[in-house]
């Protein structure tokens, strides 16, 4: 989850890296916009106060050197303007901005004058770059209008040309990165300037490439493109300028924009990296701890329930289950029987074969209790010393004195050779009581210890009558013995 919302983070990030560059980007294209159209509109308004002065016949009748200034007077005022012309209907100059009489140049073979030539719009016409033949190192692009006649057939043009150093002066300067672009161009394709400047691309037509097109959708955008020129992948934002068929473009080199947000990535994703690597660390630690902690619970569980030489339960745990059968036998009306068994003359079997040997013995005598009390329920434990208990759920007096005289019999069974026992051998004895629990018994103990109670009772019982024997408490009977 961590390393999910580390990269929607990123994403976001890049995100805004691009749109602010898109909206820095738009705010440049519009201020160039305003300047260019500014100018070009310098340029327009001079042009039109020469096509209205020629139609004025007091104007035309001055003496050449005044015309000449009321002509192209305001021309003084555009910036980079080279000259402004006017021809007559097979392009030769009739009127020149820069002398009287003007000099013998023909435009017939420029676009623009052909442009009008052959048509009868009496608007504006841009041209492409051209270089001009009186100043060739001046390259330009032209802007012009139609002269007509009354009758409306063509009369002239009037053109004035604008050096490109101007905007070559307007685009310098601008910081943009190192892949970055200013780019402007007619809508019909041409490049106009560009910037980084290189001569060769001025004029050059990108209306077939496919950055071109996405130009042209609307008066204002932002969109990513690869470039014709020179193939970079780029942001780019334009704006029309209004009036002309002309766009301005401002290209940022998309590696340029996501430098920053590249090194921010990696030191994110490396620091997100390594805090995942922590914590699937420490996670595994701690479960392995964890896991150490429980085995190690469970293991002091069964070293409290169990004890070591027999591998029976322990004292602790026979209290703990006599408890629950106890109530359980209660809740339920059911029967609990209780074998208490006792070895027989152990003392002397310590003395005599050593208390190793007694280990060894009660150990043996614990596995032949434990391969008799396997039903589900049944419970057998070690009482203390060489006594044991075994508690017998759902079992009446007759099935537990069964279950009694078969330890006792497979005891005697093991042949454990004990001087002092009866025939030699070792033998338990085993005293058996009964909670009946059931309607109509005389066999029911009012609680727990005097159940318990019982059991030794039964058990002294059996050693009374002469050991290696089962003896049944009988409540009857202990009340007419008392
Ligand atoms: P009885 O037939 O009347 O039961 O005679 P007994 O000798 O068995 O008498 P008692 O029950 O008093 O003897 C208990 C003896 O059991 C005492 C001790 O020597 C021995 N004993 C008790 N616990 C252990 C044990 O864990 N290991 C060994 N080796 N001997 C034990
Ligand atoms: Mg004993
Ligand atoms: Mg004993």
């Amino acid at each position: 989850m961590i390393a999910a919302l580390g990269g929607l983070a990123l994403l976001q990030m890049r995100r805004d890296a691009l749109d602010n560059a898109s909206e820095a980007s738009a705010n440049l294209a519009l201020t160039l916009e305003r300047s260019i159209t500014r100018n070009l509109q310098i340029h327009a308004l001079a042009i039109g106060g020469v096509v209205e002065a020629l139609h004025d016949p007091s104007i035309m009748a001055m003496a050449p050197g005044l015309r000449q200034r009321l002509l192209f007077d305001r021309s003084i005022n555009a910036e980079d303007m080279g000259s402004l012309l006017v021809t007559d209907a097979n392009g030769n100059l009739m009127f020149d901005s820069h002398q009287w009489p003007p000099r013998p140049v023909n435009v017939a073979d420029r676009d623009y004058f052909q442009a009008h030539r052959n048509g009868t719009d009496a608007g504006l016409f841009l041209s492409r770059p051209f270089q001009p033949r009186l100043t060739p190192e001046n390259k330009s692009i032209g802007i012009s209008r139609r002269l007509s006649n009354p009758d409306g057939s063509f009369a002239g043009i009037v053109v004035g040309t604008l050096r490109l150093n101007y905007f070559r002066k307007l685009f310098d300067g601008v910081s943009l990165g190192e892949g970055g672009t200013l780019t402007l161009l007619r809508t019909d394709g041409p490049i106009i300037m560009r910037r980084p400047y290189d001569a060769a691309s001025i004029g050059r037509d990108i209306s077939a490439s496919p950055s071109f097109a996405p130009l042209l959708h609307g008066t204002q955008g932002s969109f990513i493109g690869v470039a014709a020129v020179d193939g970079v992948q780029r942001l780019y934002s334009f704006r029309r300028i209004p009036g002309f068929p002309l766009i301005v473009v401002v290209g940022r080199a998309t590696d340029d924009v996501l430098a920053p947000w590249y090194r921010r990535a990696w030191l994110f994703a490396s620091l997100i990296g390594a805090m995942d690597a922590a914590i699937i660390a420490l996670s595994v630690l701690l479960s392995r701890q964890w896991r150490r902690r429980v085995d190690m619970e469970e293991h002091l569980r069964w070293m409290v329930n169990t004890d070591g030489l027999t591998g029976l339960g322990s004292r602790r745990a026979l209290d703990d289950a006599a408890d629950v059968e106890w109530r359980r036998a209660r809740r339920h009306g059911q029967p609990l029987s209780l074998l208490m068994l006792d070895v027989d003359h152990f003392k002397q079997f310590n003395d005599r074969y050593g208390h190793q040997a007694g280990d060894d013995a009660l150990a043996a005598v614990g596995a032949c209790i434990q391969r008799h009390v396997r039903r589900p329920g049944d419970y057998a434990g070690r009482y203390g010393g060489e006594e044991f208990a075994i508690l017998l759920p759902h079992t009446d007096a007759a099935g537990a004195a069964v279950i009694a005289e078969a330890v006792r019999a497979a005891v005697q069974a093991l042949r454990i050779p004990n001087a002092a026992g009866l025939d030699g051998m070792l033998t338990v004895s085993v005293g058996v009581v009964t909670d009946d629990n059931r309607a109509g018994s005389d066999e029911i103990f009012g609680e727990l210890r005097a159940f318990l109670r019982a059991g030794d009772e039964a058990l002294y019982l059996a050693k009374r009558s002469g050991r290696n024997c089962v003896a049944t408490f009988s409540a009857t009977a202990a009340a007419l013995a008392s």
